[in-house]
């Protein structure tokens, strides 16, 4: 196989402060690829600033006027990581690489293992994610958040590797396939795991973020997985079948139990505790149900709508 052009793919929020210094050695790793003879001289970034209200898409102007290795994007608006990622793979399909790698503008993810995910990809693999070794650097809460959420996502048959962030290098042909999914909500993770194209890891460390604060917060990660959940799997709605049907038998059986008390053993049991308790937890159930199918009726709102994913305002070339 001949050897690749890597675009670098670097979603930013307001990352004024970590922006120059990623840029710098992102294009340091390239030069040392590049001397390596692993991939081709025309190698290139490829920043998407995702409606940043401080400087940094000023700092990004800079960087490109510098060095045309510097390619970038700017959205009209926040639009969220999931879009500013999705962009960034079209952006350089439209360019045009070989393959390309997405990585956090905060270098948390470390940079040197860029080198063995070119490897696996030079070994044949179309997508290759990054597992983190460890998650030292996140607060129990998110640890068990997420945690949780790939062991939902598995038990609803949507298996997604755990552990696994935006650091992954897809293949030009993944590309071509992702441009046959028109779906808006597009959740990446799911969507390269489920394409069954060969799939190669590499695990990497994860460091402190370099400066700034997270741009994630409690909201923004419930919405992204509840979107993973109800865009990759219905199992939960087909839970909710299961548990309608269980609670109608349990409701038949305890009438026939009923009128058999009272017809054979002249008793009519008293209880007004146990009404008022199966009245809350019923209606509980049910409430609870309805919204897990306005959940699935939302993101049909949302696709049929088929608004598009973003709003360019500025690109880079
Ligand atoms: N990001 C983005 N849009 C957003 C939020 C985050 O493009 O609305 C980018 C952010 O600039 C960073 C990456 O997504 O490059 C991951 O964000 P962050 O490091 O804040 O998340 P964490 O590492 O805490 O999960
Ligand atoms: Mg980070």
């Amino acid at each position: 196989m001949n050897k690749p052009v890597l675009a670098i793919i670097i979603p930013c929020f307001n990352e004024e402060l970590c922006i120059k210094t990623t840029t710098e050695r992102l294009l340091n790793v390239i030069e040392e690829l590049v001397t390596k003879d692993k991939v081709k001289p025309e190698s290139y970034l490829y920043l998407i600033d995702d409606g940043s209200t401080d400087s940094t898409w000023n700092i990004i102007e800079g960087l490109h006027n510098n060095d045309n290795r510097v390619k970038a994007l700017k959205f009209i608006r926040n639009f969220g990581n999931q879009k500013a990622l999705i962009a960034g793979l079209e952006g350089v399909r439209e360019i045009g690489c070989d393959c390309c790698i997405s990585i956090d503008a905060d270098l948390q993810q470390d940079e040197n293992a860029i080198e063995n995910f070119v490897d696996e990809y030079m070994n044949g693999a179309d997508i290759v994610s990054g597992i983190r070794k460890n998650r030292k650097t996140d607060s129990f809460f998110k640890k068990t958040t997420a945690l949780l959420f790939y062991k939902t996502m598995n038990i609803l048959g949507a298996k997604i590797p755990p552990n696994h962030s935006d650091y992954r290098l897809v293949s030009k042909k993944a590309l071509d396939i992702m441009k046959l999914y028109p779906e808006k909500y597009l959740f990446l993770r799911g969507f390269f795991h489920e394409v069954g194209l060969k799939t190669a890891y590499v695990y990497f460390d994860v460091k402190p973020r370099m400066a700034g604060e997270s741009k994630f917060n409690f909201m923004s990660l419930m919405v992204l997985a509840l979107n993973g959940i109800t865009s990759y799997s219905v199992v939960p709605l087909r839970f909710v079948t299961v548990l309608g049907f269980l609670m109608a038998l349990f409701g038949f059986l305890v009438g026939l139990e009923t009128v058999f008390e009272k017809i054979f053993l002249h008793n009519s049991p008293n209880g007004w505790a146990t009404t008022i308790i199966l009245l809350c937890v019923f209606g509980g159930i049910q409430l609870f149900c309805l919204g897990l199918i306005g959940e699935y009726v939302g993101q049909l709102f949302r696709e049929v709508k088929s608004r598009p994913r973003y709003i360019k305002d500025i690109e880079l070339k």
